[in-house]
């Protein structure tokens, strides 16, 4: 089906052809036309299906005749985990508002608030935010909700994991009861739908299990010792001259240790973390995203959400403790039909985050040794039907 039967208005359509899209993917050829419907939806979708633009494209369609907003008023509202996210589907909604009279814009925090004051005194349609600032702002007297018609809660999941239940809570109940709800997230979980059923009215159910959609994710792992991991990393990136990676780890410190130790091999990387300014991650995501920086090194709390593409690799230096952690990280790569690599380094200390990662993907991740760099400590033999044999385990996934 193509964009155009979609029922979305002329600008919006050039807008999108203009960004080279040729159809819709599947969670946009199912949500678009239910949310242009002005009903509620509750989406499993992960980033890399085009997600943004489902909920984008309908909301933009909704607003584009209505007339000017009101200082400190919003028509929509999105709420997304993390700032970064927040920046990223402000700049979809100016991509595909290019062409419309409406204003956007993101607020987040760890920033001065006066300019954000000032853009909604001057007038904001869609507002993309993150919790905190939000309230925030809302206890100032900044912002009112008393117009607010659509509301998005995006990374739903990723919002309940990170503690902003109570905040997603108090905002919701300040907005008006009349309005539209949309919900996104990876994972439907228990606590995803417990919060879907206190915010959503009669909502549709959308799950893409389309494989069509599904990025190639080529994923092997290297057992190394974890001493040896920052040689391995310089002998690969100078073996492979990989174009560009995402380097996933697990601390702040090591981040910056792993950045020092490669500069010393001759190798150009930078880290990427919430030590770090938000100007300066601003502005290594955008050398990132341009091609002009080749190794980001990241932690995984600021790496989350992050939309970047043509990531043909994503390495994971340190594996991470959750398994769902791993699937959003290889989301980075294979995006939108994209095939993509993702590689781990797996010492022995790494073993039962390895068990909890293949027990959920459903598959062994096949191992390639690396020569010179052969583990002295040997990683048991996995098995898909691991089960934790301390009770400390409980509670990770
Ligand atoms: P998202 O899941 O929203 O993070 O989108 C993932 C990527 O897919 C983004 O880089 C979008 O620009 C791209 N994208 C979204 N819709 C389409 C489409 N219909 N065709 C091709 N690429 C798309």
């Amino acid at each position: 089906m193509p964009f155009s039967k979609l029922g979305l208005s002329a600008p919006i359509l050039k807008a999108i052809e203009e960004q080279g899209y040729t159809k819709p993917t599947a969670i946009q050829a199912k949500a678009i036309p239910i949310i242009c419907n002005g009903k509620d939806i509750i989406a499993a979708a992960e980033t890399g299906t085009g997600k943004t633009a489902s909920f984008v494209l309908p909301i933009l369609q909704h607003l584009q005749d209505a007339p000017e907003v009101r200082a400190k008023r919003i028509r929509a509202l999105i709420l997304t985990p993390t700032r970064e996210l927040a920046i990223q589907v402000e700049a979809n909604v100016q991509l595909y508002a290019k062409h419309l009279n409406l204003n956007s814009l993101a607020m987040y925090g760890g920033v001065d608030d006066e300019p954000q004051k000032a853009a909604l005194i001057a007038g904001v349609d869609i507002l993309v935010a993150t919790p905190g600032r939000l309230l925030d702002m809302y206890t100032q007297r900044a912002i009112h909700f008393d117009e607010v018609e659509i509301l998005v809660l995006d990374e739903a999941d990723r919002m309940l994991d990170m503690g902003f239940i109570a905040d997603i809570n108090k905002i919701v109940e300040r907005l008006p009861e009349e309005r539209q709800n949309l919900l996104f997230s990876a994972t439907i979980s228990q606590q995803v739908r417990f919060l879907a059923k206190t915010i959503l009215e009669d909502a549709s159910e959308i799950t893409i299990k389309s494989k069509k959609d599904k990025p190639k994710i080529n994923q092997w792992l290297i057992p190394v010792d974890k001493d040896q991991k920052s040689a391995l990393l310089s002998q690969l990136m100078q073996e492979n001259e990989w174009p560009q990676a995402l380097i996933f780890i697990e601390t702040k410190r090591g981040a910056a240790k792993l950045v020092s130790q490669l500069e010393k091999r001759g190798i150009k990387a930078e880290a990427f973390h919430s030590g770090r300014s938000q100007a300066i991650r601003e502005q290594l995501l955008a050398d990132f995203k341009a091609g002009k920086l080749q190794y980001l090194i990241s932690t995984a709390v600021a790496a989350r959400g992050l939309d970047i593409d043509n990531m043909d690799l994503v390495l994971n230096y340190d594996l991470p403790d959750q398994a769902d952690d791993y699937v959003h990280r290889i989301g980075r790569t294979g995006r939108a039909g994209a095939s993509g690599e993702a590689i781990s380094f797996v010492s022995r200390d790494d073993f039962r985050s390895l068990c909890y990662i293949e027990k959920r993907i459903g598959i062994m991740i096949p191992r390639k040794n690396v020569k010179g760099f052969e583990p002295r400590a040997e990683i048991p033999k996995s098995d898909l039907n691991w089960k934790p044999k301390s009770p400390q385990a409980k509670g990770r996934r």
